[in-house]
């Protein structure tokens, strides 16, 4: 256990290293700073999360650590070791990056963006000892007092998000790493507030991501929590809307947000004719597992009276109905 502390401990100091170094070559490239100028990046946000340039080449890191086939670099996911010839190369090149850091604030891995449309557009670090994806969100370290001061966090999907309500008056924005939000990112974040604003993208990703926060926030919707969804046109993300309309019309946003009930409702009769009784019978099915999910409370009663209003049954029936039926086999 020791000199797996250790390992770790040096797993962070060399992603610090490159953290560093990856600040500086930013400061020495006029292209990508004019890149993260164009995406109206200022340079006091550009320093608050310590966004920096891996630069073109396949083995700059050789410049920043003494013996580029330490494998330390492969462990930490910045260096690919080729499995048919075991030739090394820098993972990130020519990518602005994006530090993830810890709720400490030790960087433990990144993100790197392409300065154009070459694919892949984002490139993440592997998982390693240091950096799981479904446990760590980004932003949290820079956000964690603003979310205390302002009540609420703001989960989104992009870096990009993150960074721009940053700059545009929403210091408590988070991410998920490109993967779905997961109910630890949710347990994660209660630790610091009580009330979860999710703000995905407006497109069908965005919405397929909603559903599945919705389904990371079930379990945690404590009566005493606040869930909610906020739905953006198809065609932005928080970070294209908050450009185009400005920080009211975002704010406004927040004020119209779903709560996790209204949704959890949507969710369940999403596709199904409530105007038949085939149609009700349905709903009620698709909301039985996820107000199953649900922790015991008064919220938990209030929707299965409105599961049941939906269906047009009496409260205590369908009640009795859940407890009598198996639910059928997946
Ligand atoms: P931008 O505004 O910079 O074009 P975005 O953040 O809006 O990008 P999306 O396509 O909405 O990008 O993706 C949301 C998030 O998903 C990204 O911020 C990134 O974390 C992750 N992601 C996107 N594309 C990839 C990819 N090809 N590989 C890994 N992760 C990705
Ligand atoms: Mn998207
Ligand atoms: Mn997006
Ligand atoms: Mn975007």
């Amino acid at each position: 256990a020791a000199a797996q502390r250790q390992q770790r401990a040096t797993l962070t100091e060399v992603l610090a290293r490159v953290a560093a170094a990856y600040g500086d070559e930013l400061r020495k490239s006029p292209r990508a700073i004019a890149y993260l100028k164009k995406r109206g990046v200022s340079g006091v946000v550009a320093k608050r999360y310590g966004l920096g340039y891996a630069p073109e080449g396949w083995h700059k890191l050789a410049g920043v650590f003494a013996h580029y086939d330490d494998p330390l670099l492969e462990e930490a996911g910045l260096v690919i070791v080729q499995p048919e010839d075991h030739k090394r190369y820098d993972r990130f090149r020519d990518r602005v990056m994006f530090p993830i850091r810890n709720v400490k604030g030790e960087c433990i891995g990144f993100g790197g963006r392409v300065l154009g449309d070459e694919k892949p557009k984002y490139l993440n670090s592997p998982e390693t000892p240091v950096f799981h994806k479904g446990r760590e969100l980004y932003g949290l370290f820079e956000a964690r007092s603003a979310i205390r001061e302002h009540g609420y966090a703001l989960v989104t999907e992009g870096y990009m998000d993150v960074v721009a309500l940053a700059q545009l008056g929403f210091p408590n924005a988070v991410a998920t790493l490109g993967t779905a939000c997961t109910p630890e990112h949710v347990q994660k974040l209660l630790r610091f507030t009580d009330a979860v604003v999710f703000s995905f993208d407006g497109d069908a990703a965005g919405r397929r991501a909603a559903r599945k926060a919705l389904d990371a926030a079930l379990p945690h919707a404590q009566d005493t929590r606040s869930f909610k969804f906020l739905f953006l046109p198809p065609e932005h993300d928080p970070d294209s809307f908050i450009r185009a309309w400005g920080r009211d019309a975002f704010a406004r946003h927040i004020g119209d947000a779903v709560p996790l009930s209204r949704f959890l409702l949507d969710a369940a009769s999403e596709g199904c004719d409530l105007g038949t009784p085939e149609g009700r019978a349905q709903m009620t099915h698709h909301a039985r597992p996820l107000w199953s999910a649900l922790p015991e409370g008064l919220l938990k009663r209030q929707l299965l009276g409105e599961i049941a209003g939906l269906a047009q049954i009496d409260t205590a029936e369908l009640s009795e109905f859940w407890a009598q039926a198996q639910p059928p086999a997946p």
